[in-house]
């Protein structure tokens, strides 16, 4: 329950709705109150030959039909309408904690975990605020009233009648959990089953390629076996429920019958106060089905309390100092930092001082930390305090999202998302005009593709860019980039899916974009780094070596031995 208290808040902003819903509900329940009375009165009119009442009772009864069904369906509204509302904002609060996270944080996470947290477990939460707590206010209520008036009427037949009442409770809180079990191990097993799905479809050209089709599939028939079997116990769990019910519950009614019999017989009880007695009796069940039925929403609640907890309890970011808004070309300067991204250090004790302006190239074998170099300037991932400066302030003081403003970052796999063509350019900034979008294009030499699609900028990329080519996929990425002006540029190896000529062309046209800006570009053509104003070169995390293009030739250390790799590599290409 403890774990459950965090959705208190939530409850706060529809406080005056609930208590609405929560009148109507007492309405609905003291009409019903009158249900039984109202049939007792009908039948001693019935043994008294007085048909007047017995018309008048039948017609309020109708009436009372009436009004409970307007007064249930205002309740119900009010509850449920809480519920959607909370749900609305639960999410909306997970997904801005989620996009407060950084790198490592979805390095933690598996997507299928977090989308199912979501949808099942914000599902969860929504069931028991909205119809569980519904329920459970009904059941108090309705407990609370009846076993007043069944004592008013007789203490000892109310006694008698509810003996089987704590036996159908223990019933359906076992069967409860036995179902929630059963349910969770479905659940599971459709996760399976869909993750195999979307791994082979996403994958079915590999799949295809390795010649693996049967192989998957037997996988997936066993998932799928076993997701089969899985409900099919639910659903015997699901049936064995209402009958047992059936056989325990109208035991109440028997005893009643027997003892409540005997005293209409002995004239102690009219026969109207007997079939009322029952009545009321009757009205109990429900709500005694429906606590157990609670109790194990309360449970699987609080569990999915515990795995959205786990993100909305993470740490906010700290708000930081507040950095200038200008998009100038900021200064950069590392000082002796070491970073890991679990325990052991992929980047070691660099020592770099970069000058506002400046291109520097960076190269190294893979492996070596370059993207890990990019991330951390990104804000991506944050390095210990005291060890990455801009502009002479420490990068883990600055407030993450003003800082992130001025920073344009080309990863090395960038994403597109679905949408067409000028969606994707014009992503950061979508209020630009055509004339914005021209020049990207014509800077990153997409001028081409585009004239040659028959939808223009209106072609859709597809799921992830699938319906691009790897070199129009990065084009694009470095387009959405050009048109955010931004004053600090990471590009990670923007170039690799592009043939050495269009790369050079790229690159050309690029460097007139990026005339005064602070820019890192990481290349695992190490010749591309050619015009950097510097270039650094790692080496297993260390910076092993720094100086111009011509400097470093000379040097003849692991940057000359990666151009000369390279140069054997054209060679070879040439003559094969
Ligand atoms: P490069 O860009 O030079 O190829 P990276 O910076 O990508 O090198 O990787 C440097 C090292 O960090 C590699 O050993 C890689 O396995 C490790 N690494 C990269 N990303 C992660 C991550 N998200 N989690 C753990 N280790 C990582």
């Amino acid at each position: 329950m403890r774990r459950l208290r965090f959705l208190l808040p939530y409850f706060k902003p529809y406080r005056s709705i609930l208590l609405a819903g929560l009148l109507w509900l007492l309405v609905t329940d003291v009409l019903g109150l009158l249900g039984p009375w109202l049939l007792k009165v009908g039948i001693d009119a019935v043994q008294q030959h007085r048909a007047q009442t017995l018309y008048g009772a039948g017609l309020l009864l109708a009436v009372m039909a009436l009004l409970r069904y307007a007064t249930r369906s205002r309740s119900r509204h009010c509850f449920l309408h809480t519920a959607c509302r909370l749900e609305n904002d639960l999410r909306q609060h997970l997904l801005a904690r989620l996009l407060q996270q950084g790198g490592s944080f979805f390095d933690r996470y598996r997507t299928g975990d977090l989308l199912s947290r979501f949808t099942n477990d914000i599902g969860n939460l929504r069931t028991l605020a909205g119809f569980g707590l519904m329920i459970f206010v009904n059941t108090l209520m309705v407990y609370g009233m009846t076993l007043v008036v069944l004592l008013g009427m007789s203490p000892v037949l109310t006694l008698v009648a509810l003996l089987p009442y704590p036996l159908l409770f223990l019933l359906t809180r076992y069967l409860s959990s036995r179902l929630l079990a059963a349910s969770a191990k479905v659940q599971r097993g459709l996760g399976q089953v869909s993750e195999t799905l979307e791994e082979g479809i996403g994958g079915h050209a590999v799949i295809r390629s390795y010649g693996l089709r049967s192989l998957r599939g037997a996988y997936f028939d066993t998932l799928n076996e076993r997701y089969l079997h899985a409900s099919l116990v639910l659903a015997r769990l699901r049936n064995a429920i209402g009958p047992s019910m059936a056989l325990i519950a109208p035991l109440g009614t028997l005893l009643v019958l027997y003892f409540g019999g005997r005293r209409v017989i002995d004239q102690q009880l009219s026969l109207g106060e007997l079939v009322a007695f029952n009545a009321y009796l009757v009205q109990l069940t429900m709500p005694t089905l429906m606590l157990g039925w609670i109790l194990g929403l309360v449970q699987r609640g609080a569990a999915s309390a515990e795995r959205l907890a786990d993100i909305l309890q993470l740490q906010q970011p700290p708000k930081g100092l507040p950095i200038a808004q200008r998009q100038g070309p900021p200064a950069v300067c590392f000082r002796n930092l070491t970073f890991g991204y679990v325990d052991k250090p992929v980047l070691r004790d660099l020592q770099l001082e970069v000058a506002p302006g400046s291109l520097i190239g960076v190269a190294g074998p893979t492996g070596s930390g370059k993207s890990t170099l990019l991330r951390l300037l990104a804000g991506l991932y944050v390095p210990e305090p005291e060890q990455l400066f801009i502009d002479g302030r420490d990068l883990t003081q600055l407030d993450g999202g003003a800082y992130r403003q001025r920073v344009a970052m080309v990863p090395q796999e960038g994403r597109l998302f679905s949408g067409s063509l000028r969606d994707n350019l014009l992503y950061a900034v979508p209020d630009a005009d055509d004339n914005l979008l021209q020049k990207v294009v014509e800077a990153v030499c997409l001028q081409d593709d585009i004239a040659g699609f028959a939808q223009g900028f209106d072609t859709r990329v597809g799921e992830g860019g699938q319906a691009l080519s790897g070199g129009q996929r990065q084009r694009v990425c470095l387009g959405r980039a050009l048109a955010r002006d931004a004053g600090l540029w990471l590009l990670d190896d923007p170039f690799s899916h592009l043939d050495a000529a269009t790369a050079q062309s790229v690159w050309r046209q690029l460097r007139r974009w990026l005339v005064g800006k602070t820019v890192f570009l990481a290349s695992g053509q190490a010749s591309l780094l050619a015009g950097a104003d510097r270039i650094v070169v790692l080496d297993a995390g260390r910076l092993v070596e720094s100086g111009t293009y011509d400097a470093l030739r000379a040097q003849k250390g692991v940057y000359a031995r990666l151009l000369e790799k390279e140069r054997l590599q054209r060679e070879l290409e040439g003559l094969s």
